[in-house]
């Protein structure tokens, strides 16, 4: 269902991120954590997740996915993403995780396609992104 994003949902601005996008789970310690093991955009280098939020959910962190136009994705699930923004509604169609429903999540800064959000009824939210569109930055490990 990724074709979605082509149309621009919700009218995404083009600005920078900070006209009117709210990043998730935003805080002082993501940003610290972004200092150590940042994940960034390939695209754009914008800081999207940490490698020390890497969970496994059904039982993996990495999952090889398809959707139904039989494109594959390589993706790993994170705890939180706060570089990614979600747009558009949340939808249960053809749902890679049993129970979840998902959202698709965009890059903060350049709006690239970086994966889905993906929400239990009961609430808790993980991020599966595409892992071929992260870059590791080394230069700021520790
Ligand atoms: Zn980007």
């Amino acid at each position: 269902m990724t074709q979605v994003v082509l149309r621009n949902p919700v009218g995404l601005p083009t600005g920078l991120p900070e006209s009117g996008l709210t990043p998730h789970h935003q805080s002082d310690a993501w940003t610290q954590s972004m200092q150590r093991r940042a994940l960034l955009c390939v695209r754009c280098q914008w800081p999207i997740t940490d490698a020390a939020q890497r969970i496994a959910v059904a039982g993996d962190h990495e999952h090889t996915v398809f959707n139904p136009h039989g494109v594959v994705f390589h993706i790993g699930c994170f705890g939180v993403a706060s570089g990614c923004v979600g747009v558009g509604e949340w939808s249960g169609e053809f749902s890679w995780f049993r129970g979840h429903v998902w959202q698709i999540a965009l890059c903060g800064r350049c709006q690239w396609h970086l994966g889905w959000f993906f929400r239990e009824q009961l609430g808790a939210v993980f991020v599966g992104l595409i892992l071929n569109r992260l870059l590791e930055n080394k230069e700021q490990q520790l």
